[in-house]
C-alpha cells in the first residue's frame, strides 16, 4: 500500500514547482525534523519550497541546519501542499485557512483522520521522520548530512532516545544510516533531549513542587503565573511529563498546562499498555497509546478535575 502511495507522491512532486510543507502547532522534534528533512530533500530536487510552522521553530531545535528556512505564514499559490506529523486538521492551526484541503498527509499517528487527498500514514513507524526516510529510499531521492540531521532528530525525539517500545532494530539501522551520512547522534541527542534552559528547569520546579500521586496515577499542573514567575518563554510543559514517567510504579502521568487563550493543554503518558490516546480522544485530542495530548477549553481546576476523573476510570475499568 505504501509503495503505491510513494509512487503517487513521486508523481505529484515531479509535476509541482512551488511546494508548501507544514506541520503542527507547538512543534516537537519530529514535526521540525520531518518538515526540514523533507523540505531539504525537495529543494535538492530543484523545487521552490516553503516551510511553515505557525509557532516557528522552538529554540531547542535552532542547531538544525535549515531551521532558518522555516517561516510562520504561507504566501502565494502552491502546486502542492504537504502536511507532516499531523494526526488531524485541527493540529495544523490556521496556516491553511486560505488554502483548503491539503494534498498530502504524511504521518504515523494511529489516530490520523486521513484528511488529505493522498494519505501516507503508517502507525508502526516510530516517527514521521522514519516515513520520510522510507519515502526518500523508495523514490531514490538523495540524502545528505543536513537532511540526515533533521531526520535523526525526528527519530530520536519521538522515540525518546530509542526508549519507546516501538523502537525496533530497523529504527536503529535507519539511525545508523543517518549517522553514516554525517549526522552527529551524540550532539543531536544532547541538544534536543538533554539540554534545557535555566528557566525550563525552574519551571519544572514549579510543577514538581505540587506533584500529586494516587496509586498508579501521578499528575501536576503549570499555571500562567508559574510561567511568568520563572520567565519560561514557551507555552508547553518543557517536557515535564516525561520526568513524571520516571516515578516507579506509576502507570499514567498527566500534566496540565494553563494557556492564555482560556484552554488547558493536557499531556498524558502511560506505561504497562494503557492506551492514553483513547482518553485524549474523549477530550477532542489524540496521539499514541503511550503518549497523547489534548487542548481543552476551561479553567485549570475544572479541566484537571474532569480529566483526572476519566483517567482514574481508565486505570480501574472494572470497579
Ligand atoms: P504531547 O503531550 O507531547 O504534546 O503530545 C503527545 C502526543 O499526543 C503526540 O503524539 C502529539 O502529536 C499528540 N497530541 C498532543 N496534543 C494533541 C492535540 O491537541 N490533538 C491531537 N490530535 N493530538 C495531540
Ligand atoms: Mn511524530
Amino acid at each position: 500500500m505504501n509503495k503505491e502511495n510513494f509512487e503517487v507522491f513521486g508523481g505529484l512532486v515531479e509535476r509541482a514547482n512551488r511546494i508548501l510543507v507544514i506541520s503542527h502547532i507547538r512543534p516537537d522534534g519530529d514535526a521540525v525534523g520531518s518538515l526540514i528533512g523533507l523540505g531539504l530533500i525537495l529543494e535538492d530536487l530543484g523545487k521552490e519550497v516553503n516551510l511553515v510552522l505557525e509557532d516557528g521553530v522552538p529554540k531547542v531545535f535552532h542547531h538544525i541546519t535549515g531551521q532558518d528556512k522555516v517561516f510562520k505564514e504561507a504566501a502565494g499559490v502552491y502546486d502542492l501542499v504537504i502536511v507532516v506529523d499531523c494526526s488531524d486538521i485541527d493540529r495544523i492551526g490556521s496556516v491553511l485557512d486560505e488554502y483548503g484541503e491539503p494534498d498530502v498527509n504524511i504521518d504515523h499517528h494511529p489516530t490520523n483522520t486521513q484528511f488529505a487527498s493522498l494519505n501516507i500514514v503508517r502507525d508502526d513507524a516510530v516517527a514521521t521522520a522514519e516515513l520520510i526516510y522510507d519515502l526518500a529510499q523508495a523514490l531514490s531521492y538523495p540524502l545528505n548530512k543536513s537532511i540526515a540531521e533533521a531526520l535523526l532528530t525526528g527519530l530520536l525525539t519521538d522515540s525518546l532516545g530509542f526508549r519507546t517500545s516501538n523502537s525496533t532494530p530497523r529504527t536503529l539501522r535507519i539511525a545508523a544510516e543517518l549517522q553514516e551520512l554525517g549526522a552527529d547522534l551524540q550532539t543531536l541527542y544532547r541538544k534536543a533531549m538533554l539540554e534545557k534552559s535555566y528557566e525550563a528547569i525552574r519551571y519544572w520546579g514549579k510543577g514538581l513542587g505540587r506533584i500529586q500521586r494516587e496509586g498508579r496515577l501521578a499528575w501536576t499542573s503549570l499555571s500562567l503565573e508559574d510561567r511568568q514567575e520563572v520567565k519560561y518563554p514557551g507555552r508547553d510543559d518543557a517536557d515535564l511529563v516525561n520526568v513524571l514517567t520516571r516515578i516507579r510504579d506509576v502507570d499514567i502521568s498527566v500534566v496540565f498546562v494553563e494557556q492564555k487563550n482560556g484552554t488547558v493543554k493536557v499531556s498524558w503518558r502511560s506505561r504497562s499498555g494503557f492506551d492514553v490516546s483513547l482518553i485524549a480522544i474523549q477530550f477532542g485530542g489524540g496521539g499514541h497509546k503511550p503518549a497523547a495530548g489534548a487542548d481543552i477549553k476551561g479553567s485549570l481546576d475544572q479541566i484537571q478535575a474532569d480529566v483526572l476523573e476519566i483517567t482514574r476510570q481508565a486505570l480501574t475499568p472494572s470497579e
